[in-house]
C-alpha cells in the first residue's frame, strides 16, 4: 500500500458534501454572503426537491491556522492552532524549524 501523496489529499477534502439531514440527498449552495474574511453564510437547498424540499442556513468558518499564509493579509486574524502553537515554541527553542513541517491530517 502507498502513501496518498499530498496532491490527492487536497482533491479529497476539498471536495466538501453536506447531506441533507432529512431525506439524505445532497445540499446545494444556493447563494452565499460574505461578512468576514474567515466567515460566510450558506444558503443550501436538498437536490431532492420534489420529493423533500428542504431548504436551510448554515455557515462555514475559519477557526484556527495550521500553516501560516506565506502573503498574510493584515486584516485578518485566526488564532494559531494547538498544533501550531507547539511547534513555534520549539522553533523558538532552536528544536525545529517551521519549514521542516506540514499541518497534521486530523486534529
Ligand atoms: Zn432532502
Amino acid at each position: 500500500m502507498t502513501e496518498p501523496t499530498e496532491e490527492a489529499d487536497m482533491q479529497e477534502v476539498s471536495r466538501l458534501r453536506i447531506d441533507c439531514p432529512h431525506c439524505g440527498s445532497h445540499l446545494r449552495v444556493r447563494t452565499s454572503k460574505t461578512h468576514l474574511p474567515e466567515y460566510r453564510e450558506l444558503y443550501l437547498y436538498c437536490i431532492n426537491e420534489w420529493k423533500c424540499g428542504y431548504r436551510c442556513k448554515g455557515h462555514v468558518s475559519i477557526d484556527e491556522t495550521l500553516v501560516p499564509s506565506h502573503c498574510p493579509n493584515p486584516d485578518v486574524s485566526i488564532r494559531p492552532s494547538n498544533w501550531l502553537l507547539q511547534k513555534l515554541a520549539l522553533e523558538a527553542q532552536g528544536q525545529i524549524s517551521l519549514g521542516d513541517f506540514k499541518p497534521p491530517k486530523k486534529e
